[in-house]
């Protein structure tokens, strides 16, 4: 029944797109040979080999944002964050525009990048997402794609990476490795047009072509990605004929749930429970300024709770090893950061299970069974699901809005003004004023006799205990 009905759910997505003027109509698709592999891709792995991940996020509502962007420290940093703080502005605009007339309007713009580099020469960047609102019929998928000469720190334009004079070929290519890729591609091809070339983005193992869902094939088959091999492009490629190292791929992260073992709270002699604790929480990570917060905790005998991004865990892998060897603890913060409200039952699973394998997968351990959802958005479905899987659900009792703020300053006076006992504090290790905050608020905490300790261990020194689908925000 359930499959029956997301059929349909497609269908009319088809008749939306169609509408749109995108593509020449489709002849409706055969239910009976959709392909499964289309409907359930594998998990997303962010891979970052250029620049360092940044962030504009939003939890206040009524837009939540989560837009992810690199800062590689060069010429093209600005027009990067531009464009991000553009799609933001946009998005913001269009559901305070709706709220005017009804003032539950809501929307979700949920953004993430792949950086490629190519002999630290060439750099790719795939932006790609979705922004929904309550007033849209379908989500709207965005696709931005920059590359880059990372010598000059010039911006490359498609012209200067594939030579349009050669479409024709590169076009004939494109639908070989469509067909390897999608063999339904065959009788559903709409065609190949030149504006499939619209999106390319230079990789290890060639140019990457992300054709946007129902451009070329029916939406079912979602957005397609196909890598044309430097060595086949042949007079179509315009980049110097560097040699092409071989892209490292890290071990996949299934979505088969974990076996369940059963929660053993760490126990540290060196906790004394008459004495105040608090928890310090670092959302959105793993990043490159999370070293630097382990470096004070441990400089200061402290422990914190991380609670990252599954598709970045493969990434940062030694960042999440050195955490949880110092007795920080490593939680899930969710796959990719969509607010799990406006998931279904499945998907809420598959956000949960696919993080808590890629961290079981690093640490050699099940992680705790607790994650914190993103936005701290949860509603009776997000409990049900958690109950079931048996997830306690984080969410905070002290928000310094170092997210908004970016100040380090005010990141500190707002801890340091509204901790108390037991309180569990939110912050992003994925912003360096972040980071510099804390260069103050751990050691000041410690001067006043706080103990840093993680989240199960706050519970566990309180007397309190970890329960499926119960939602924690400070200890008892
Ligand atoms: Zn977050």
């Amino acid at each position: 029944m359930k499959r029956k009905f997301s059929l349909l759910l497609l269908v009319v997505f088809v008749v939306a797109f169609s509408a749109c003027g995108a593509a020449a109509p489709p002849a409706a698709p055969n239910p009976d040979t959709l392909p499964d592999a289309a409907l359930e891709p594998p998990p997303y792995n962010a891979t970052i080999e250029y620049g360092e991940p940044d962030l504009i996020t939003d939890n206040s509502g009524p837009l939540f944002a989560y837009i992810r962007y690199p800062q590689a420290g060069d010429d093209t940093d600005g027009a990067i964050a531009e464009w991000a703080d553009n799609l933001y502005q946009n998005a913001k605009e269009e559901i305070e525009e709706r709220q005017k007339a009804d003032d539950s309007a809501e929307g979700e713009i949920n953004i993430q990048f792949d950086s490629y580099l190519v002999d630290d020469k060439y750099a790719g960047i795939v932006e790609n997402g979705v922004f929904m609102g309550s007033h849209m019929a379908h989500p709207l998928d965005i696709v931005q794609t920059f590359n880059i000469d990372v010598g000059s720190g010039a911006m490359l334009e498609n012209s200067d990476i594939l030579d349009s004079r050669q479409n024709e070929n590169i076009l004939s290519l494109l639908y070989d490795k469509l067909l390897i890729m999608y063999p339904e591609a065959d009788e559903l091809l709409y065609g190949m047009y030149e504006n499939y070339l619209s999106h390319i983005a230079i990789s290890g193992d060639g140019i990457i072509v992300i054709i946007e869902r129902g451009l070329a094939l029916p939406t079912f088959f979602g957005e397609l990605r196909v890598t044309l091999p430097y060595d086949e492009l042949g007079e179509a490629l315009r980049l110097g004929e560097e040699t092409i190292p071989e892209a490292e791929n890290g071990p996949g992260a299934g979505s088969e749930p974990g076996p369940v073992i059963p929660y053993i709270p760490p126990q540290s002699s060196e906790i004394d429970p008459s004495k105040p604790m608090a928890a310090l929480t670092f959302d959105d990570g793993p990043s490159g300024h999370t070293g630097r917060i382990l470096d004070l905790l441990e400089a200061y005998g402290c422990r914190a709770t991380f609670c990252v991004i599954g598709n970045l865990a493969e990434s940062r892998q030694e960042t999440i090893k050195r955490a949880s060897e110092m007795g920080c603890e490593v939680i899930g913060h969710s796959w990719d950061h969509r607010s799990l409200t406006k998931l279904s039952e499945q998907d809420i699973r598959t956000e949960i299970l696919d993080t808590q394998n890629v961290l079981q997968s690093i640490l050699g351990r099940a992680p705790t069974p607790m994650y914190r959802p993103p936005y701290g958005a949860y509603n009776d479905t997000v409990k049900k699901v958690s109950a079931e899987l048996g997830y306690g659900i984080l969410l905070w009792s002290v928000d310094p809005l170092d997210w908004k703020t970016r100040n380090a300053a005010s990141v500190y006076s707002a801890i340091i003004g509204s901790i108390k006992d037991r309180s569990i504090v939110l912050s992003h290790d994925l912003y360096g004023t972040t980071a510099d905050a804390m260069e103050r608020v751990i050691p000041e905490l410690v001067s006043q006799g706080y103990q840093l300790v993680t989240v199960s261990e706050l519970l566990y020194y309180t007397g309190d205990t970890l329960d499926a689908g119960r939602i924690y925000t400070k200890g008892i």
